[in-house]
């Protein structure tokens, strides 16, 4: 009988060059973790043998390197450098081309999309993020196209976490390490000795039917509780945490000194922004051939640590370091609340990692945080 959504089965090492030959067959393109520029990369892999085997990842404020694992796991790093943003919702788009036709122009829209994903190898902070990208560009009446159809078609392998970075704090964030709804297919990677297998759950009828075509064997009661408890495991290595009130406690700093002296040291250049899987702002240019007979619309990433990002007509709304950041982070755990119904961030830490000169965001928080503590009791002092 074919397994039905919940259902978990085991799949071998060598039956994930299966799952892979099975997805491709079915017309994916399957992006997964792959080495490169001395990082993990979210690339096109063809077989098991593109993934980062025995290579896990060490991030800290400022840093990342890679470093050999103690087992030949192929999900034994954390994240990779850039989320499924830049797969979803590219950082360079055409809008639409213009080509002179005799007295006029004959338009086309921008670039078609590709063949499908298959996404492998979603963590549970990844998931969470492309759930806030899904209200943020899917919203009835204020849908992004592009990313809709892509996000539709896509088939999302998930991979729960056994080990955190020092830089992660999605189980304050409330966004893992275990893996929520949305995916189709859940992994839960096993090293036991010589045995390395997959506990492998559906999660959609997609996900079941696929399953159902690789014959797998049920798991067995030590192999349902040893998947149960990496979520577990990797939430108590977790070091970094958010404050439940982190709406409040930005919301109520707005005119608060920390901002000045967050800015002498934030140099503005947007890293933050680009790698945060949540962040969606982009700027639009235009451009033309030099005979003018062609012009074409193209999107952007953008950033809101740029002067331009708040150019109106006539200046720059937020002019210094200082209102930027507090634009970026207060958007990011308060206002995004209101537009969006959730907090911007999933605590993947990634922007703690690549800030060139090491701004951790829950430490910015926290700073925040205490301060207002220090002037509640300064002022119950005065009373
Ligand atoms: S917080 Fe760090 S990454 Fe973000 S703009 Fe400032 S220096 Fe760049
Ligand atoms: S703000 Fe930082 S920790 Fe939060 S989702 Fe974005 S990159 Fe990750």
């Amino acid at each position: 009988m074919a397994p039905s959504i919940g259902a978990k089965v085991v799949l071998l090492r060598e039956d994930l060059d299966r799952l892979i030959a099975e997805l491709r067959e079915r017309g994916y393109v399957v992006i997964g973790p792959t080495l490169g520029e001395g990082a993990i990369l979210y690339e096109e892999v063809t077989s098991s043998g593109d993934l980062p085997a025995g290579w896990s990842d060490v991030a800290e404020a400022a840093a990342y390197r890679l470093q050999e694992g103690a087992d030949r796991r192929l999900f034994g790093y954390s994240l990779a450098a850039q989320g499924w943003k830049r797969h979803l919702y590219p950082p360079r788009q055409r809008l639409f081309l213009a080509e002179r036709a005799g007295r006029g122009f004959r338009l086309s829209s921008g670039e078609a999309d590709g063949a499908p994903m298959a996404l492998l190898g979603v963590r549970a902070c990844e998931l969470a993020a492309i759930q806030i990208q899904d209200r943020v560009f899917t919203k009835e009446g204020f849908t992004e196209p592009g990313y809709a159809g892509r996000r539709r078609a896509a088939f999302i392998v998930a991979v729960e976490c056994g080990r955190a970075a020092a830089t992660c704090f999605c189980a304050s964030a409330g966004t893992g390490p275990a893996v929520g709804p949305g995916y189709d297919l859940l992994l839960n990677e096993m090293i036991d000795g010589d045995a390395h297998r997959f506990l492998a759950t559906a999660g959609s009828d997609n996900g079941a039917a696929i399953l159902g075509g690789l014959s797998c064997r049920p798991p067995t009661a030590a192999e349902l509780s040893s998947a149960a408890a990496q979520p577990a495991a990797a939430a108590a290595q977790q070091q970094r945490r958010i404050s439940a009130d982190a709406a409040g406690v930005l919301t109520r700093a707005a005119e608060s000194p920390h901002w000045e002296a967050v800015s002498k040291r934030c140099l503005t250049c947007g890293n933050c922004t680009m790698v945060c899987p949540t962040c969606f702002c982009t700027t639009v240019e235009d451009i033309t051939d030099l005979s003018g007979d062609i012009a074409e619309r193209w999107r952007q990433w953008d950033s809101c640590f740029t002067i331009d990002y708040s150019y109106i007509h006539g200046g720059s709304v937020r002019q210094s370091g200082a209102a930027r950041y507090r634009q970026w982070i207060t958007h990011k755990l308060a206002s995004w609340h209101r537009q969006f119904g959730s907090s911007g961030c999933v605590g993947c830490g990634r922007c703690i990692a690549w800030c060139p000169v090491g701004i951790d965001i829950t430490a910015e928080l926290h700073a925040l945080e205490q301060a207002e503590q220090v002037s509640k009791g300064g002022d119950n002092g005065a009373d």
